[in-house]
């Protein structure tokens, strides 16, 4: 591990040393090894007890750890909540990984700080368990996001609906640093907003940043594809938050990722994916899913990510007016947010019909998304079972086990439509045969593009949900088995159950409260 804390060089009012809180009795029930590895860890590192590490045991850090407690502030729900910051967790250390990509490692679950408010500083084990899955997953996708090192569970008992078993995770990411970091220097200690911006600047601007599957229409854009040897102005900084948080949201509705609690504290500056809670992934397409029980009113459902987070992002540039940022300048970052989101999600879809990126393609794109939601389909299901449609376009199609999974895929989505009448039929069979003519010969490459993009498994919340339960009577083997499935999500596995493929039923989803 190469040790390279940063964040004690700013000013010390922006955190606070925090001695951890040991958990009783930590058992690791999961390390992520593979990632480790990648993070560049040694043999010295490998020997470390990182189930006491993660038991938030201080006695087990070496001397480079310099656990402390982040201050931020945010917007919850639409409304300003001021003072938040680490509430129950600690920025362990920072370090370099194998490709000098600087990494935090934050401890979640590690005991009380000046930030936890009413909170207890503990996690539960259900919590703990669906981050540590969620983020997997969307890493494995690439959908840009945190990271989990390690799990513990433990004999400390925290109270909620009744006295339940505490949990810890050894969180990664590229950023802590949230918008609203600098929401609480606005409002708490604004002399420090140009030393933070430089900070950010100087650590979090990325001047290789690679423009994933999209294709750039625009002129204006050129500039920002160079690479800046020279330290970026504060304006290409913005924008480059902008797109990136645009893509990671696009990457969101393209794997069918609801967040759930968009709040201006939960999103960070590199548009990387963080705090997991009452996430979940799409089943049955509904864009008006609820998935966060909390959430009154459907504030952040999925058909409202992308514009909770322009919503978000107004709010953190309007700050840098302060700076000089010109209010023309927030509007050219807020269209630049809401051109590369639209062109990286309608890239995304045409590559999971796997065609090319053209307006025909996106148009049939959103057709199907149509057909989906109409007739109440599996998200994830149906754009897979479009690899047996793409493979009857074949010359080889006569050999019937190949692709037996999508084919099942597609016999079932056919007989669902046909559970609506013979006119769904009809528009099904009208889009398939839409679909197929534009595949032409391109039927085998489409596979191949599909077989990639669409994952055959993604985690649903019963899954997670069995394995939570497993764990929580002493069984590890669904959590190791969940990941493992997870791991390698395009492909078939025996070692999955019908279960992983059955969408759970509409009426099980929390409806929109009007
Ligand atoms: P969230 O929106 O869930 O990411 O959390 C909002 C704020 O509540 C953050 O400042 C958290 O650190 C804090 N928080 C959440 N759960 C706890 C807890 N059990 N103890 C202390 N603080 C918490
Ligand atoms: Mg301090
Ligand atoms: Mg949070």
């Amino acid at each position: 591990m190469r040790h390279h804390i940063i964040y004690t060089k700013l000013d010390d009012r922006l955190y606070h040393h925090q001695k951890t809180s040991p958990l009783d009795n930590p058992r690791l029930v999961h390390f992520n090894h593979a990632l480790a590895d990648a993070l560049g860890f040694d043999a010295a590192d490998k020997t470390l007890d990182w189930q006491a590490i993660i038991g938030a045991d201080f006695t087990a850090f070496t001397p480079e750890f310099t656990p402390l407690a982040m201050v931020y502030a945010g917007h919850q729900f639409g409304h300003w909540a001021g003072q938040l910051g680490d509430g129950r967790g600690v920025l362990l250390t920072q370090i370099l990984d194998k490709n000098n990509k600087l990494t935090d490692l934050h401890l979640k679950g590690a005991g009380l700080t000046p930030f936890s408010r009413m909170g207890d500083g503990r996690a539960m084990i259900g919590s703990s368990v669906r981050e540590y899955l969620g983020s997997h997953a969307l890493n494995v996708l690439g959908v840009p996001s945190s990271n989990a090192l390690g799990l513990v569970v433990s004999d400390t008992l925290i109270r909620r609906h009744q006295a339940v078993p505490a949990a810890a995770l050894l969180r990664t990411s590229d950023c802590h640093v949230r918008l609203g970091h600098f929401e609480w220097i606005m409002a708490y200690a604004p002399d420090l907003l140009p030393t933070f911006t430089q900070f950010c600047m100087a650590h979090y601007f990325d001047p290789d940043e690679h423009h994933q599957n999209e294709i750039n229409h625009q002129s204006d854009s050129h500039q920002t594809n160079t690479k800046h040897q020279n330290p970026p102005t504060i304006e290409q900084f913005l924008r480059q938050v902008c797109r990136r948080t645009a893509r990671m949201i696009a990457d969101w509705q393209l794997v069918g990722f609801i967040h759930g609690v968009m709040n201006t504290d939960n999103l960070n500056i590199t548009g990387s994916t963080l705090d997991f809670g009452p996430f979940a992934m799409m089943e049955r397409f509904t864009p008006s899913w609820i998935a966060n029980h909390s959430d009154d009113y459907g504030r952040y459902t999925y058909q409202n990510q992308p514009q909770i987070g322009a919503w978000n992002l107004q709010l953190w540039l309007r700050l840098f007016t302060s700076l000089g940022v010109h209010t023309h300048t927030v509007q050219a970052c807020l269209d630049e947010y809401e051109r590369t989101l639209r062109t990286h999600y309608e890239a995304g879809l045409c590559q999971k019909l796997g065609l090319a990126y053209d307006d025909n393609a996106i148009a049939l794109a959103y057709d199907f998304l149509d057909l989906l939601k109409n007739y109440e389909l599996d998200y994830t299901n149906s754009f897979r079972a479009l690899i047996a449609v793409a493979y009857d376009s074949t010359d080889n199609s006569t050999d019937k086990s190949a692709h037996l999974h999508e084919t099942n895929l597609l016999t079932t989505l056919e007989q669902e439509i046909a559970r609506f009448g013979a006119h769904e039929q009809r528009t099904w069979q009208a889009w398939r045969t839409r679909y197929q003519k534009h595949l032409q010969t391109h039927a085998t490459q489409a596979i191949a593009i599909m077989q990639r993009t669409n994952p055959v498994y993604v985690l649903r919340n019963p899954m997670a949900q069995n394995a939570i339960i497993a764990l929580e009577n002493g069984d590890t083997s669904e959590l190791e088995r969940i990941f493992t499935l997870l791991s390698t999500p395009f492909n078939v596995q025996d070692i999955a159950t019908a279960d992983d493929t059955t969408p759970t039923h509409r009426l099980e989803m929390t409806p929109v409260s009007c």
